[in-house]
């Protein structure tokens, strides 16, 4: 049979608090570099007219055209980069799908890796 102190197990947990901290730390880190590199993916490819933007009526459209030409994305992900309300991607979104063919689908957003509803042009 194993004995475990209190002072033993309050060390443990507070370990286990520690690491936990560190652990969210991390995730929030490596959120972070996934947009980055994917942001920087989407530029690239802008730079080099593989994905030219074209279209877009508004000063959001282009931005969320730029994003979404490149990956799949949920709504809440365009509106967090972007900094403007889901209710407004939501708007930009439906005006962006009357002059290019917006795809939609269930799938995994390439930016939260969440299970919803994406959307992108390909
Ligand atoms: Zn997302």
């Amino acid at each position: 049979m194993m004995l475990i102190s209190t002072a033993d197990i309050e060390a443990r947990q507070s370990k286990a608090r520690a690491l936990c901290a560190e652990a969210e730390g991390l995730c929030s880190i490596a959120q972070t570099a996934r947009w980055d590199a994917l942001v920087i993916k989407a530029h690239a490819q802008e730079v080099r007219g593989a994905r030219r933007l074209f279209g877009g009526s508004t000063a959001d459209n282009p931005e969320i055209v730029s994003l979404i030409r490149a990956l799949r994305l949920c709504t809440t992900c365009i509106g967090s980069k972007i900094g403007i309300s889901r209710k407004r991607v939501d708007a930009e979104l439906k005006d962006i799908g009357r002059a290019l063919a917006l795809m939609v689908a269930v799938t995994r957003c390439e930016a939260c890796l969440k299970q919803t509803v994406v959307y992108a042009l390909r």
